[in-house]
């Protein structure tokens, strides 16, 4: 845990950029507020690590648990072309993984993503947020039951 992350903290900094999702066994999932690619979501390991080489073999595969499962609900609900799966962190103390769905025949398509496109793309309201953050954690958590 670290005060000033904002992933440890889950405080504005967050909330402004996305949605809570659920919580997963070793990680947060996030509904990216930019709806350039709908279904958009970050998975956030749950301790404060900086990096992948921080984590043990056996927390490399928990985190890739919780990926899969995250692909495999964002593919069931969006229907994507293609998932990218992105891990950055110049910017950021705290590891964290894009999901990104890809569909064919958009601007972006075989391209590199944008992490935040122009034109931004945003959903009307908050009750529209919570609806589709609600339909992830429903089938996020059927999931993991399964
Ligand atoms: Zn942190």
């Amino acid at each position: 845990m670290s005060e000033t992350c904002q992933y440890c903290a889950i405080d504005e900094r967050v909330l402004r950029l996305m949605v809570p999702v659920c919580e997963l066994p070793h990680t947060r999932v996030y509904l990216y507020r930019e709806n350039t690619f709908p279904g958009r979501c970050v998975v956030v390991w749950k301790e404060h690590v900086r990096k992948l080489t921080e984590l043990t073999p056996q927390q490399r595969r928990d985190l890739m648990d919780d990926v899969g499962l995250v692909a495999d609900t964002v593919t069931e609900l969006y229907h994507p072309d293609k998932l990218n799966y992105l891990i950055l962190g110049d910017e950021s103390p705290h590891f964290h993984v894009h999901v990104v769905p890809k569909y064919k025949g958009t601007p972006q398509w075989g391209k590199m993503f944008e992490m935040m496109p122009e034109p931004s793309q945003f959903m009307a309201s908050e009750e529209e947020y919570a609806a589709a953050a609600e339909r992830l954690r429903t089938a996020l958590l059927k999931k993991q039951g399964n």
